[in-house]
């Protein structure tokens, strides 16, 4: 039986609702809108790294004239446009966009730049006390790439928990974290960090933590979780290569076994939903709206 009879068969009638937290970011529909404006009166347009972490949305862009370079092409581009996405750059890049009489197009989300800023500003403090930046994020990450930038490379990333064994704590530390992470693990490491320097008797006061988790983020957490234990299953969509979107998804899942994560439509299994049951439909910062309407139309057909 195919998809359609299976369908009409079932007569499921889904109690659908879209997450109204859900959707994209502040940030990258910032730097889509431009975009999308450039475009407009353009045809090309160099994307240094996918704008979003999203195939359709920029399968959707590339048809209207983006495409997306690497380093390599960027190296080799020359009196050109060259857009900088919502996770920004170091320096470096941008020297070398320059260089080669690029003319830059620069979508660095403001919540990005003041983190970029406030590491800048307290490496230069931190630096003449020999202590170190250390930044929680994940390792070759866009964003976090961009962060060790402002402080030459001299930053060290830590992932998780454990990686806290790397460091030496005996000496002043300023902690930062990416601004898509999990506040609560935040949290937890600088529980584990103060924890450690009490034990060792080492001084408090040279431990400083900043909270540079974005709001838009940090909030989403805790209504995903309330959205999640309200439904009877969740379908969350997301592209495959976002990180937020695993983070997000995760949370999910420990708050209801039935959590689905999808591309698009054809990755749905009907066998998921009872009858007449509750389905919420939730996504990323980088799945547009668009998306998660289309799954509710197909779920309300069912
Ligand atoms: S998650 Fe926050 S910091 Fe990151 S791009 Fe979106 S709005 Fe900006």
């Amino acid at each position: 039986m195919d998809r359609e009879n299976n369908k009409r068969e079932m007569g499921l009638n889904l109690d659908i609702e879209i997450d109204s937290n859900s959707g994209f970011c502040y940030g990258v529909i910032r730097a889509i809108k431009h975009a999308e404006r450039f475009l407009v009166t353009n045809n090309k347009l160099h994307s240094l790294g996918e704008i979003v972490h999203n195939n359709r949305e920029i399968e959707r862009l590339g048809k209207k004239g983006m495409d997306i370079i690497d380093y390599n092409s960027l190296s080799n581009l020359k009196n050109d446009i060259v857009f900088i996405r919502a996770h920004g750059e170091p320096p470096q890049t941008y020297i070398l966009a320059k260089n080669n009489g690029n003319k830059i197009i620069d979508c660095t989300c403001p919540v990005v730049l003041k983190l970029q800023q406030k590491i800048r500003e307290c490496y230069n403090e931190i630096k003449n006390i020999d202590g170190s930046i250390i930044i929680f994020g994940k390792k070759g990450h866009a964003e976090v790439n961009g962060l060790i930038g402002q402080v030459d490379g001299k930053a060290i990333v830590i992932e998780n928990i454990k990686d806290i064994d790397l460091l030496d704590i005996s000496r002043p530390i300023a902690l930062f974290s990416q601004t898509t992470k999990d506040i609560e693990e935040y949290n937890r490491i600088i529980k584990e960090i103060t924890q450690r320097i009490d034990k060792k008797g080492f001084d408090p006061n040279n431990f400083k933590f900043h909270n540079t988790i974005c709001k838009q983020v940090s909030s989403r957490y805790s209504n995903l979780k309330n959205f999640a234990l309200s439904k009877d299953s969740i379908i969350f969509v997301s592209g495959k290569e976002s990180s937020n979107g695993k983070a997000l998804f995760e949370i999910c899942k420990q708050n209801n076994q039935n959590s689905y994560k999808v591309e698009a439509i054809d990755d749905i299994d009907i066998e998921w939903f009872r009858p007449k049951s509750s389905v919420g439909i939730c996504g990323a910062t980088s799945t547009p709206n668009w998306q998660l309407q289309e799954i509710s139309n197909f779920l309300s057909k069912l």
